[in-house]
Protein backbone atom coordinates (compact mmCIF):
# COMPACT_ATOMS: atom_id res chain seq x y z
CA UNK A 1 0.00 0.00 0.00
CA UNK A 2 2.63 2.53 0.67
CA UNK A 3 4.67 1.59 -2.03
CA UNK A 4 1.45 2.01 -4.54
CA UNK A 5 1.30 5.47 -2.71
CA UNK A 6 4.83 6.12 -3.13
CA UNK A 7 4.14 5.40 -6.95
CA UNK A 8 1.70 7.41 -7.71
CA UNK A 9 2.87 10.31 -5.68
CA UNK A 10 6.57 10.32 -7.97
CA UNK A 11 4.17 9.61 -11.23
CA UNK A 12 2.15 12.62 -10.55
CA UNK A 13 5.49 14.63 -9.31
CA UNK A 14 7.34 13.60 -12.70
CA UNK A 15 3.64 15.29 -14.67
CA UNK A 16 3.94 17.70 -13.07
CA UNK A 17 7.32 18.85 -13.33
CA UNK A 18 6.66 17.84 -17.08
CA UNK A 19 3.85 20.69 -17.47
CA UNK A 20 6.54 22.71 -15.71
CA UNK A 21 9.12 21.89 -18.33
CA UNK A 22 6.24 22.69 -20.91
CA UNK A 23 5.34 26.00 -19.31
CA UNK A 24 9.04 27.27 -19.65
CA UNK A 25 9.41 26.27 -22.82
CA UNK A 26 7.02 27.97 -23.90
CA UNK A 27 8.16 31.17 -22.93
CA UNK A 28 8.26 33.99 -25.44
CA UNK A 29 11.20 35.71 -26.06
CA UNK A 30 10.23 39.78 -26.81
CA UNK A 31 12.81 41.10 -29.52
CA UNK A 32 14.26 44.27 -28.83
CA UNK A 33 13.41 47.19 -31.09
CA UNK A 34 15.81 47.89 -33.78
CA UNK A 35 16.14 52.11 -33.65
CA UNK A 36 16.65 53.83 -37.08
CA UNK A 37 19.68 56.34 -37.14
CA UNK A 38 17.18 59.37 -35.92
CA UNK A 39 16.00 57.08 -32.65
CA UNK A 40 19.75 56.20 -31.84
CA UNK A 41 20.54 60.02 -31.27
CA UNK A 42 17.35 60.73 -28.69
CA UNK A 43 17.44 64.60 -30.42
CA UNK A 44 13.80 64.32 -31.48
CA UNK A 45 12.26 62.92 -27.92
CA UNK A 46 14.67 65.48 -26.70
CA UNK A 47 13.02 68.42 -28.21
CA UNK A 48 9.65 67.06 -27.41
CA UNK A 49 10.35 66.84 -23.66
CA UNK A 50 11.72 70.28 -23.72
CA UNK A 51 8.88 71.84 -25.86
CA UNK A 52 6.27 70.69 -22.76
CA UNK A 53 8.72 72.07 -20.35
CA UNK A 54 8.23 74.88 -22.33
CA UNK A 55 5.03 75.05 -22.48
CA UNK A 56 4.41 74.36 -18.60
CA UNK A 57 6.60 77.81 -18.04
CA UNK A 58 4.98 79.89 -20.47
CA UNK A 59 2.13 78.83 -19.14
CA UNK A 60 3.35 79.92 -15.17
CA UNK A 61 4.64 83.36 -16.79
CA UNK A 62 1.06 84.04 -18.31
CA UNK A 63 -0.33 83.07 -14.96
CA UNK A 64 -2.54 79.91 -16.05
CA UNK A 65 -0.21 77.31 -14.30
CA UNK A 66 0.07 77.54 -10.65
CA UNK A 67 3.12 75.09 -9.83
CA UNK A 68 3.60 76.30 -6.31
CA UNK A 69 2.45 76.90 -3.00
CA UNK A 70 3.48 79.26 -0.01
CA UNK A 71 3.50 76.36 2.57
CA UNK A 72 3.12 76.51 5.38
CA UNK A 73 0.84 80.05 4.70
CA UNK A 74 -1.04 78.27 2.71
CA UNK A 75 -2.41 74.87 3.09
CA UNK A 76 -3.57 72.09 1.14
CA UNK A 77 -6.50 71.37 3.69
CA UNK A 78 -9.49 72.40 1.63
CA UNK A 79 -8.73 70.84 -1.22
CA UNK A 80 -7.89 67.13 0.53
CA UNK A 81 -10.68 64.55 -0.79
CA UNK A 82 -12.98 62.69 1.54
CA UNK A 83 -11.04 59.60 1.14
CA UNK A 84 -8.13 61.43 2.08
CA UNK A 85 -6.25 59.29 5.41
CA UNK A 86 -4.20 61.68 7.50
CA UNK A 87 -3.03 60.73 11.08
CA UNK A 88 -5.25 58.79 13.39
CA UNK A 89 -6.72 60.09 16.47
CA UNK A 90 -9.29 58.27 19.05
CA UNK A 91 -12.57 59.54 19.67
CA UNK A 92 -15.10 60.35 22.59
CA UNK A 93 -19.05 58.94 22.25
CA UNK A 94 -21.75 61.80 23.22
CA UNK A 95 -21.35 61.25 26.75
CA UNK A 96 -17.86 61.95 27.07
CA UNK A 97 -16.55 58.63 27.47
CA UNK A 98 -13.60 57.09 25.37
CA UNK A 99 -14.85 54.20 22.52
CA UNK A 100 -11.99 52.41 22.72
CA UNK A 101 -12.02 48.69 24.67
CA UNK A 102 -8.53 47.98 24.84
CA UNK A 103 -9.15 44.78 22.44
CA UNK A 104 -5.62 45.31 20.62
CA UNK A 105 -7.24 44.53 17.36
CA UNK A 106 -5.38 47.63 16.41
CA UNK A 107 -2.37 46.57 18.09
CA UNK A 108 -1.99 43.46 16.34
CA UNK A 109 -2.97 44.30 12.95
CA UNK A 110 -0.54 47.59 12.75
CA UNK A 111 1.80 46.62 9.88
CA UNK A 112 4.85 48.98 11.56
CA UNK A 113 3.65 48.47 15.33
CA UNK A 114 3.30 51.91 16.01
CA UNK A 115 0.48 51.07 18.32
CA UNK A 116 0.47 50.02 21.87
CA UNK A 117 -2.07 49.54 24.47
CA UNK A 118 -1.79 49.20 28.25
CA UNK A 119 -5.32 47.60 29.00
CA UNK A 120 -6.93 48.55 32.17
CA UNK A 121 -10.10 46.49 33.76
CA UNK A 122 -13.54 48.28 34.55
CA UNK A 123 -14.75 47.45 38.08
CA UNK A 124 -17.50 45.15 38.12
CA UNK A 125 -19.32 47.50 40.15
CA UNK A 126 -19.25 50.40 37.56
CA UNK A 127 -22.04 51.26 35.35
CA UNK A 128 -20.31 50.29 32.39
CA UNK A 129 -19.00 47.09 33.61
CA UNK A 130 -19.80 44.56 30.98
CA UNK A 131 -17.39 46.21 28.47
CA UNK A 132 -14.38 44.83 31.16
CA UNK A 133 -11.22 47.06 29.55
CA UNK A 134 -10.31 50.55 28.56
CA UNK A 135 -6.98 51.49 27.63
CA UNK A 136 -5.04 52.67 30.45
CA UNK A 137 -2.31 53.69 27.84
CA UNK A 138 -2.91 54.24 24.28
CA UNK A 139 -0.17 55.28 22.27
CA UNK A 140 1.08 55.94 18.61
CA UNK A 141 4.31 56.83 17.52
CA UNK A 142 3.71 58.76 14.64
CA UNK A 143 7.51 58.28 13.59
CA UNK A 144 6.39 54.97 13.10
CA UNK A 145 2.74 55.41 11.64
CA UNK A 146 2.02 55.01 7.44
CA UNK A 147 -1.27 56.37 7.81
CA UNK A 148 -2.67 52.97 6.10
CA UNK A 149 -5.55 52.84 7.89
CA UNK A 150 -5.93 49.28 8.82
CA UNK A 151 -6.51 50.11 12.59
CA UNK A 152 -9.80 52.02 11.87
CA UNK A 153 -10.60 49.11 9.24
CA UNK A 154 -9.92 46.41 12.44
CA UNK A 155 -11.74 48.37 15.04
CA UNK A 156 -14.89 46.94 15.85
CA UNK A 157 -16.02 49.80 18.00
CA UNK A 158 -15.49 52.29 16.11
CA UNK A 159 -13.25 54.31 18.29
CA UNK A 160 -10.01 54.95 15.91
CA UNK A 161 -10.15 57.16 12.87
CA UNK A 162 -7.56 58.53 10.54
CA UNK A 163 -8.05 62.11 10.20
CA UNK A 164 -7.04 64.75 7.45
CA UNK A 165 -4.02 66.20 9.43
CA UNK A 166 -0.73 65.46 7.76
CA UNK A 167 1.62 67.89 8.84
CA UNK A 168 2.45 65.86 12.08
CA UNK A 169 6.29 67.49 13.25
CA UNK A 170 8.07 67.32 16.62
CA UNK A 171 11.29 68.41 17.64
CA UNK A 172 12.74 65.12 19.89
CA UNK A 173 11.20 61.59 19.49
CA UNK A 174 9.11 62.38 21.77
CA UNK A 175 7.58 64.97 20.17
CA UNK A 176 5.95 62.18 17.89
CA UNK A 177 4.76 59.82 20.70
CA UNK A 178 1.08 60.67 20.62
CA UNK A 179 -0.34 59.90 24.00
CA UNK A 180 -3.89 59.06 24.74
CA UNK A 181 -4.91 62.70 26.01
CA UNK A 182 -3.31 63.87 22.81
CA UNK A 183 -4.90 60.94 20.33
CA UNK A 184 -8.43 62.12 22.28
CA UNK A 185 -7.97 65.56 21.71
CA UNK A 186 -7.26 65.45 18.18
CA UNK A 187 -10.21 63.15 17.99
CA UNK A 188 -12.95 65.48 19.85
CA UNK A 189 -15.87 63.85 19.98
CA UNK A 190 -17.72 61.16 17.50
CA UNK A 191 -21.92 60.92 17.20
CA UNK A 192 -23.40 57.26 16.37
CA UNK A 193 -23.75 53.71 18.06
CA UNK A 194 -20.92 52.46 20.38
CA UNK A 195 -21.57 48.74 20.21
CA UNK A 196 -20.54 47.07 23.45
CA UNK A 197 -22.20 50.05 25.49
CA UNK A 198 -25.79 49.85 23.84
CA UNK A 199 -28.14 48.09 26.59
CA UNK A 200 -29.76 46.86 23.48
CA UNK A 201 -26.78 45.12 22.07
S1 LIG B 1 -2.71 54.14 10.39
FE1 LIG B 1 -1.67 52.17 10.01
S2 LIG B 1 0.40 52.52 10.70
FE2 LIG B 1 -0.81 54.17 11.59
S3 LIG B 1 -1.39 53.43 13.60
FE3 LIG B 1 -3.05 52.86 12.19
S4 LIG B 1 -2.54 50.77 11.54
FE4 LIG B 1 -0.68 51.65 12.43
S1 LIG C 1 -9.04 51.46 19.09
FE1 LIG C 1 -10.55 49.92 18.49
S2 LIG C 1 -9.32 48.19 17.76
FE2 LIG C 1 -7.93 49.51 18.94
S3 LIG C 1 -7.97 48.65 20.99
FE3 LIG C 1 -9.52 50.28 20.91
S4 LIG C 1 -11.42 49.20 20.42
FE4 LIG C 1 -9.76 47.81 19.91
Amino acid sequence: MVGQISSFTLHHCFVIGHLSLVILTMAITVPRPTLNWRERLYLPAIVAGLAITFKHFKNMLLGRTKVTMQYPEQKWDSSLPDHYRGAPALVRDEDGRVRCVACQLCEFICPPRAIKIIPGEIPTADRFAKVEKYPEQFDIDMIRCIFCGMCEEVCPEQAIFLRKDYAITGFTRADMMHHKEKLLEIGGIMHGVVLKWNERK
